[in-house]
């Protein structure tokens, strides 16, 4: 869906707009894994500007390729968030059920501001007010893997955007 040369170029280019906007910020950054690390390692690799990480866990998923309506996230009493100014990184905003819960909690914690920043965005499936402030591609409403993103644990190593192609035998195969 979406070729390496292309999520590469994007990103670089986000990084380069963040640079200037947090310039001076002490921006936090923080990850929501595991679908985050590899957009996130690309993209404050990117950065010119001193930047500090940390991580959270969200699942909303089970397993397959269902949402199960549930947020869980953790790792947020690890990280100092009262008056920081927030980046949270995402792989992708679907339903906007996790985004929405996380900027909740991390305005209930007190952080000053919290912007947005997500690899790609599926308005198609939005049941929540959310959108990305930072955002690589949009992309139709397709399961997809790749870069970060897995299916049932698996394909988070490819190094471009695909999406699961069924087969008529009840197989799948990967398209880019
Ligand atoms: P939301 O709460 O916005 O519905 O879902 C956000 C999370 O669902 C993402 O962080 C991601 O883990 C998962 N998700 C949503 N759409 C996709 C998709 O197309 N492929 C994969 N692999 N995960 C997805």
């Amino acid at each position: 869906m979406i070729s390496q040369r292309r999520v590469i170029r994007r990103i670089k280019n986000l990084s380069q707009q963040l640079s200037r906007e947090y310039q001076g910020c002490n921006v936090l950054i923080i990850g929501v894994l595991k679908g985050s690390f590899i957009f996130m390692a690309d993209l404050i690799r990117g950065m010119s500007i001193p930047v500090e990480c940390g991580f959270i866990q969200a699942s909303s998923y089970d397993r397959g390729t269902k949402s199960s309506g549930r947020v869980r996230i953790s790792g947020l009493e690890r990280l100092t968030i009262r008056g920081r100014e927030i980046l949270v990184v995402e792989d992708i905003i679907d339903t906007g059920l996790t985004m929405k819960e996380i900027v909740r909690n991390l305005k209930r914690r007190g952080a000053r501001r919290v912007k947005i920043c997500a690899l790609l965005d599926k308005p198609a499936r939005r049941k929540t007010d959310i959108h990305p402030d930072y955002l690589g591609f949009t992309v139709p409403d397709r399961f997809l893997v790749g870069f970060g993103l897995d299916w049932d644990e698996k394909y988070r190593e490819l190094p471009f955007v695909g999406y699961i192609k069924r087969n008529a035998d009840c197989g799948v195969r990967i398209a880019e």
